[in-house]
């Protein structure tokens, strides 16, 4: 049963992994045995990663570059490549928010949500995908959300990018599984991270809402996301395509 969940050997690359949710996935893929390569848009948040991974004896590539921009992602992923090893679990975790009503919202805003969280996992997976492809072997993980099928006040273009998201998923599938690469979603419910700080904060209205709502009755962890993420990494999900697995303490259920 243990081989089952055994990376050793395998290379993870795991976008904007320098803390929360990616950060968590990155222990865990390393825990596994996977050589683990984090890129990021910040030398500082890097230094800083690979120095904590360093202090728990896990050793991470790391590398700077914008998961938008083509041409850095090309020459981010060659270098890889060359250095490391062709990758072969791809987890697009790198995303913004931006929590503005849709009146209020310039376009310029939307459009950088839609670039960061949908665009740019096609990027990557184009990228990727040929070498696993010809190797018959690969595996990537999406990042989605619960917002991928459900919408909400002010989170418009995080929520379009995200739908949008596990539908490019699905369509990956449609196209790659033949091939043996497993293309799935996670779907994180409310996770403690920088990115829901500034509502995860008592007597704050939507804080309320999240343990009110939450069957678990509380926050998830990202190492709660990280463990999903082993899942879909590992040959234990072999025949598992195209799907997201909500990783939410149940609050989708209750709604
Ligand atoms: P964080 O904001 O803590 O982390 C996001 C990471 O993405 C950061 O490291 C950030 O870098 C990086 N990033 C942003 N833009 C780029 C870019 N253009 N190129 C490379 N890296 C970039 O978020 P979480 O850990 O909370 O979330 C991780 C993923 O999970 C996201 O896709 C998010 O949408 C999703 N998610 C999170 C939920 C939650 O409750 N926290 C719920 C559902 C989904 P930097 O810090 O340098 O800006």
């Amino acid at each position: 049963m243990k081989e089952l969940f055994e990376l050793t050997g395998k290379v993870a690359l795991v976008t904007g992994g320098t803390h929360g949710i990616g950060m968590a996935i990155a222990r865990t893929l390393a825990s596994a045995g996977a050589k683990i390569c984090i890129n990021d848009i910040d030398q500082e948040k890097l230094d800083n990663c690979k120095k904590e991974f360093q202090s728990e004896g896990i050793d991470v590539y790391t590398l700077l570059f914008d998961v938008t921009n083509e041409e850095a992602v090309d020459k981010g992923i060659s270098q890889i490549e060359n250095e490391v090893g062709d990758i072969d679990i791809l987890v697009n975790n790198a995303g913004i928010i931006k929590r503005i009503p849709i009146l209020d919202m310039p376009v310029s805003d939307f459009k950088q949500v839609i670039d960061i969280d949908l665009v740019a996992p096609l990027i990557m997976a184009k990228r990727v995908a040929p070498k696993m492809i010809e190797k018959k072997e690969g595996k990537i993980i999406n990042i989605c959300s619960m917002m991928s099928v459900y919408g909400r006040n002010s989170v418009s273009a995080y929520a379009a990018a995200k739908g949008g998201l596990k539908l490019l998923t699905q369509n990956m599938t449609c196209e790659w599984a033949k091939y043996n690469v497993q293309v799935n979603g996670i779907g994180p419910g409310y996770i403690a991270t920088a990115q829901t700080a500034p509502i995860r904060v008592g007597g704050h209205p939507f804080n309320d809402l999240v343990m009110t709502r939450t069957p678990a009755n509380r926050w998830g962890e990202p190492s709660d996301v990280g463990n999903a993420a082993l899942f879909l990494a590992s040959k234990a999900a072999d025949f598992v395509n195209g799907q997201v697995l909500y990783v939410d303490g149940g609050i989708l259920a209750n709604f």
